[in-house]
């Protein structure tokens, strides 16, 4: 046999060996923050000169698709662009070959997705310029990146020195890295790095009690175990002075657009912070078996006193998450007067007001948390309508919080510092018969 049909061979077998261990393997992307204040000057530089190069190759390559979209296009050290002066040659340092592979393979992509459309009869442009590439493809683990998970950094191709990185705890022991994309967001740069998870380590025992959530003002979530959630991201100061910079600045000059450019990167943040914290919420949320909720009006909310609040809590995205996520939602319609009600025996109270932040039954004496208060009756009525017998019983420890919980939450809410948690309390008085 000769040495190139030895090496397809081997290829191929390692190929087939992927493929079958693919098949009980999940894949996942994570968000990798490279730490800016960490960069020295020669990765600073290098960030904005690949980002800038690979604009430059994409835009040359699609100028003449038909003669620059081939492997020759791969090895150049020098394209030539358009500018208002005419056209001019730019010099590629920065992008490794691999990396150009990298873009050019996506125009190709990006090409039969357009034919395929055209076939179906949708009409279709050609592919545009790019006035900003923002997503570099790196493609080989152990070529174009590697992954240095002891000292939390990342090595890429062509730069010495590795990068710092925020985040790579969250990669699982025991999962392969296939592959990494260099992202450029206006709150600074990233790497999204694709693993694949072995699908048992995924598969984490469901928390079989049910639980009922209460979404509140004061506390945004409180859960039938008693543990309340609370967490507000609001619009920093920062953005509030820089809105007012701008105001003041004339529209098109340097120092406008680099204002804007602080208030975009400004928003990014806070967008990045409320996204993190949904995922942490519905990430503990989506442990239970079955979740229950009253169909809240959270539309009369926005447009009432506590809009602004709510707008900041993100509650109405938590919601929509359960409702598309779960398929064992319960939901508790938003008339029944769940707020009212004692959990413990029934008597209804009328004279309850939002500011009592206690229900005190005088009928049975019991002191309770008025928002797990509600979380009771939600799960009360709640299990009463469903079906299956499995968990038509209110769980015997509803209203406490069991070690496995507690750790689930402490482990996926306690890692973000925007979040509070803390325990609801219930107790029992003697009646006030007078
Ligand atoms: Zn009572």
């Amino acid at each position: 046999m000769s040495v190139t049909t030895l090496k397809k061979q081997k290829i191929k077998e390692s190929l087939k060996k992927t493929k079958e261990k693919r098949r009980n393997q999940v894949p996942k992307v994570y968000q990798l923050k490279i730490s800016y204040s960490n960069l020295n000057k020669d990765q600073k530089q290098w960030l904005e000169k690949v980002f800038l190069e690979a604009k430059w190759l994409y835009n040359y390559t699609v100028a003449d698709i038909e003669n620059r979209l081939n492997p020759q296009t791969e090895k150049l050290k020098q394209v030539e662009i358009k500018t208002p002066n005419g056209y001019e040659k730019r010099e590629i340092t920065c992008l490794s070959s691999q990396m150009k592979q990298g873009i050019l393979d996506r125009i190709k992509k990006n090409l039969s997705n357009l034919s395929k459309a055209k076939q179906k009869g949708i009409k279709v442009g050609k592919l545009k310029f790019k006035s900003d590439y923002k997503n570099i493809p790196l493609k080989q683990n152990g070529i174009t990146f590697k992954v240095l998970k002891d000292k939390n950094r990342v090595k890429i191709q062509g730069l010495k020195k590795p990068f710092r990185v925020l985040g790579l705890h969250q990669i699982p022991e025991n999962s392969d890295i296939a592959k990494a994309e260099l992202i450029k967001k206006p709150d600074g740069y990233y790497i999204y790095l694709t693993c694949y998870i072995d699908k048992n380590q995924i598969k984490k025992e469901k928390i079989k009690k049910p639980i009922a959530i209460d979404f509140g003002i004061k506390h945004q979530l409180t859960l039938s175990n008693g543990i309340k959630i609370k967490y507000s991201i609001e619009e920093t100061k920062r953005l509030k002075r820089l809105q007012k910079k701008l105001t003041k600045q004339k529209k098109g000059s340097k120092n406008y657009f680099k204002t804007r450019y602080k208030i975009q990167r400004e928003h990014q943040k806070i967008y990045n912070r409320r996204k993190d914290i949904q995922n942490k919420i519905f990430s503990l949320l989506k442990r239970y078996e079955h979740v229950l909720i009253q169909d809240e009006a959270i539309k009369q909310w926005h447009s009432g006193l506590f809009g602004k609040q709510i707008q900041n809590t993100g509650i109405g995205g938590i919601i929509s998450r359960l409702k598309n996520n779960l398929e064992t939602l319960i939901s508790v319609d938003r008339y029944e007067a769940t707020t009212k009600i004692c959990s413990n025996c029934g008597n209804r109270k009328e004279d309850i007001t939002l500011s009592d932040r206690t229900y005190r039954c005088e009928n049975c004496g019991l002191v309770i948390d008025r928002d797990l208060n509600s979380t009771i009756n939600i799960l009360k009525i709640g299990l009463s309508k469903v079906e299956t017998t499995t968990i038509k019983n209110l769980p015997t420890d509803c209203g406490k919080v069991t070690p496995v919980e507690r750790k689930a939450s402490a482990r996926i809410l306690e890692s973000n510092p925007y979040i509070r948690v803390s325990y609801a309390s219930v107790k029992q008085e003697a009646p006030n018969f007078s």
